[in-house]
């Protein structure tokens, strides 16, 4: 409860605003509550997706051109002005992302710049929509006989749509949707190897933030009453950005801060900059420019996290994981069932052939070990095998598939899971939550149901499923504490946990000993002969030969991208090609 005072305090300040404000001060927040909607939606693009959007103003502007022209020119219903604008920016969206969103980084940005270009023109020099003088005469919204003639009337439902919007977008980030929206940052490899589908999941951030300017738009025609493309260009689209990142690009609450710091600011900048500099102009603009630069240096994460530390009490974390029903499991295949065959593998990048007549199996319970000195090609078999990369001639088996042109997302579905060389996971997300990355396939509950937090019974599954391979591998006890903070022998058995959740029957790990301390290497080599034990196949690429020696049951030795030796661990540790190749002709 006592976290609660400072959320409480804040929500009877807002209701009761109108009762004491000025009509000056009403007018500032309906205006920041209208920004921060285009805000939050920027928090979840941007801050917390890490896509970058110039173009927010645009959608705004489709929200409000579409309810100002139909309730103006054929006097439809505000409603379904609402309805068509949200459909339009819908389409729009969904175009926009198609064509930028599967591309690299880049392309984002510079389509909605191009698109908020566009639209701002397009809106000027159409006939219909009133040009740049724009349309006039937009009905007020009625709520049950109730008019919004005013401010002081419209206030509470600006601020309930945005309050609504800051729950839904924090249930959503609290939910298996929400953690692979927050998986995005952390680079797509990792999260498309857990099953997400990365262009998908950016799709819908894309389309979020899109739908909740259209409707600031929507709302922002009504209490105006008149529209024109002013407040929708390019400009504005930036200084939409500026808000989310100085507020706190990645916190929900970030958005509202960072637009009532800009509103206010630039009202007050309007005001006294004309006078300092005797002569009026957007000195603001620079002033803004300034201040930009100054909070991502100073604040990377926004005022947001600064404001959490003046306040004394502490949010509660959740501290416990509900025991439920475990998930479904797949049926283990019977050990020394052939889980994986590879034959004929070649993999070129250019000239250079990185892996050549590459064939190896891997069964049901045993270990394989594939071993070579640096840049023998280990790595590249491993991507192509985990479908990160494709072969260029040759065939990849998985469970009697042929699966060597299927994508990563793919392998994890059909059982395989996988660890990275150089760990990847999200270090200030919980122990717990990274994890549960891995089990994103064994939940099926989306977006809608994530928002209203209907998912809840699945949620308790997947977190506990979680937790349950986390006890497995011995993390039991760091449930809670943040990734990052964890020793980098530890972060390397939480991948595996997060690995088990895929519910793998192989389990592929890259280097997984690597900068581990002798015992960290002990205990890692007794978890994976448990794992075995249980009826696991695993592809141990290492380089640490001691490490292998003791615990592989086969092994595949690489030099140059090719295999020179297979066999029994003491048989290839006598093999004279191998002592030649890899310890350069040790006696
Ligand atoms: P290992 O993992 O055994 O150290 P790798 O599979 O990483 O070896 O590399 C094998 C060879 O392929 C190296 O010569 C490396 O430079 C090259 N290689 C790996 N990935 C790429 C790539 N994406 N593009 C070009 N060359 C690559
Ligand atoms: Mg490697």
């Amino acid at each position: 409860m006592k976290q609660r005072i400072p959320l409480l305090v804040f929500l009877a300040v807002l209701a009761l605003g109108p009762q004491l404000l000025p009509e000056f001060y009403i007018t500032l927040l309906n205006y920041i509550g209208l920004y921060s909607i285009v805000a939050l939606g920027l928090v979840l693009l941007t801050g917390v997706g890490g896509l970058t959007s110039f173009g927010q103003a645009a959608f705004v502007g489709l929200g409000a051109y579409a309810t100002g022209y139909l309730t103006t020119a054929h006097e439809l219903s505000p409603w379904l002005g609402l309805l068509a604008g949200l459909g339009v920016t819908a389409a729009v969206a969904l175009v926009l992302g198609f064509l930028t969103l599967r591309l690299s980084g880049h392309y984002l940005p510079l389509g909605t710049i191009a698109w908020g270009i566009s639209l701002y023109f397009l809106f000027g020099n159409l006939e219909f929509l009133g040009g740049h003088t724009g349309l006039t005469g937009i009905p007020v919204l009625e709520f049950f006989g109730l008019k919004l003639s005013t401010g002081r009337e419209f206030y509470y439902l600006i601020w309930v749509v945005l309050l609504g919007a800051v729950l839904a977008t924090q249930n959503l980030l609290d939910s298996r949707e929400g953690r692979a929206i927050r998986a995005l940052k952390g680079g797509g490899l990792m999260a498309e190897s857990m099953g997400v589908d990365t262009a998908r999941t950016k799709t819908i951030i894309f389309l979020i933030a899109a739908l909740f300017a259209c409707v600031s738009g929507w709302l922002y025609a009504h209490l105006q009453r008149f529209v024109n493309p002013t407040p929708f260009g390019l400009h504005i689209g930036i200084e939409y950005l500026f808000m989310a990142v100085v507020g706190g690009a990645a916190h929900v609450w970030g958005a509202l801060v960072g637009a009532g710091v800009l509103t206010i600011l630039k009202q007050w900048l309007q005001d006294i900059l004309p006078k300092i500099f005797g002569q009026s102009g957007n000195f603001e603009v620079i002033f803004f420019g300034i201040m930009l630069i100054l909070v991502l240096q100073r604040a990377r994460d926004g005022l947001w996290p600064w404001l959490v530390r003046l306040v004394p009490v502490k949010a509660k974390q959740q501290r416990t994981v509900a025991e439920t029903e475990p998930l479904p499991c797949r049926q283990m295949p019977a050990a020394g069932t052939v889980l994986l065959e590879v034959k004929d593998a070649r993999k070129q990048f250019g000239g250079l052939v990185a892996n050549d007549n590459m064939s190896l199996t891997v069964k049901a319970g045993e270990v394989m070990a594939l071993i070579g000195p640096n840049g023998a090609g280990k790595s590249t078999m491993f991507n192509c095998i985990s479908g990160v990369d494709t072969l260029t001639s040759g065939e990849i088996r998985f469970l009697g598939e042929r699966t060597e042109t299927l994508v990563s997302r793919e392998m994890a579905r059909r059982g395989m899971g996988r660890t990275f060389q150089h760990v990847r996971l999200l270090p200030t997300m919980s122990v717990l939550e990274n994890v549960a990355i891995g089990a994103h396939l064994r939940g099926a509950k989306g977006v809608l149901s994530s928002s209203l937090h209907l998912e809840r019974a699945e949620e308790a599954r997947l977190l506990s499923e979680a937790r349950r391979q986390l006890e497995r591998v011995g993390l039991g006890e760091h449930l809670f504490d943040e990734a990052g903070s964890l020793p980098l022998g530890q972060q390397r058995i939480l991948e595996i946990a997060r690995a088990l959740c895929v519910d793998p029957c192989l389990l592929l790990l890259d280097e997984p000993a690597a900068g581990l301390r002798y015992l960290e290497k002990q205990a890692l080599a007794e978890l994976l002969r448990k794992l075995r034990a249980q009826g696991m196949g695993i592809l141990l690429v290492e380089h640490d030969m001691d490490f292998v020696m003791g615990l592989a049951d086969r092994v595949v030795v690489m030099e140059f991208g090719e295999k020179i030796s297979e066999g029994l661990p003491e048989e290839v540790q006598k093999d004279p090609i191998v002592l030649e190749a890899y310890l350069g002709g040790v006696e």
